[in-house]
């Protein structure tokens, strides 16, 4: 139920548990980091409080990369396990999603999936979105194009933060339905569920419409409609203190 993401200078693991542990009031049952080091990612996930993937992980110490998302889950598809936790891979492993939301239509969507050969390691709604953006991925090997193509095809809601193999230093966004705002400093980028999550790093937040799409590199983000054309955002001061 909660999402966070880091992509900037420092080691991206301590960054993206502070963020989580602002993010507890929101109610959880397990949570997962998923973190780029080169091209090699590596997922850490741990069912029940976030002391044990903080335990896990030593803090986040033990995990490399100054490019991640983090997730805590609040289980709707699938009991609350560590199949089940966030991030998810997908089938051909290019890419790596949290997910907040309810994909209503996910059956349908599974079902064309299986027919294409894909195989499901979880019972989420979340994995069937991520094979989902792979699968129009590996068709037009466009990464903003191939989520928009999800999105057109997904009834429900969403924040997504989808990371991929191919573009290691980038993250990707999407939201209908389901909070999520943007924030830059200097060098960095940050996605957080809510703005408690960044405050301590960043008070410049954007924040993401309905159906938009944005790509976040390291301290900027551009913003796109459903068609892949960029749209313009102001940055908006946070005045206030959490
Ligand atoms: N529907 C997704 C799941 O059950 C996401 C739940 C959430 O918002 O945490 O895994």
């Amino acid at each position: 139920c909660g999402i966070v993401g880091f992509n900037g200078n420092q080691q991206a693991a301590p960054v993206l548990l502070e963020g989580l542990s602002k993010l507890e009031y929101r109610g959880y049952d397990s949570a997962g980091i998923a973190v780029f080091n080169q091209n090699e990612v590596e997922i850490v996930k741990a069912k029940g409080r976030l002391k044990s993937l903080m335990e896990k992980t030593n803090d986040g110490q033990s995990v490399n990369g100054t490019c991640g998302i983090g997730h805590t889950r609040w289980a709707t598809h699938g009991e609350p396990s560590e199949d089940n936790a966030h991030p998810h891979i997908s089938f051909h492993e290019k890419i790596v999603t949290v997910h907040n939301g309810i994909i209503e239509n996910y059956q349908e969507l599974k079902d064309r999936l299986l027919k294409e050969g894909y195989i499901f390691y979880s019972q989420t709604d979340t994995e069937v979105a991520t094979n989902l953006i792979e699968f129009y991925y590996l068709k037009n090997k466009d990464p903003l194009k191939a989520i928009s193509e999800a999105m057109m095809r997904i009834r429900g809601s969403y924040a997504l933060a989808v990371m991929m193999k191919d573009y290691p230093d980038q993250i990707f966004v999407a939201r209908k339905d389901s909070p999520m705002i943007l924030g830059v400093s200097n060098q960095e980028s940050y996605i957080a569920s809510d703005v408690p999550a960044i405050l301590k790093y960043t008070r410049n937040v954007y924040y993401i419409g309905n159906l938009e799409m944005a790509c976040l590199k390291k301290g900027s983000i551009s913003f796109y409609n459903l068609d892949g054309e960029e749209i313009e955002k102001e940055c908006q001061e946070i005045k206030w203190d959490a």
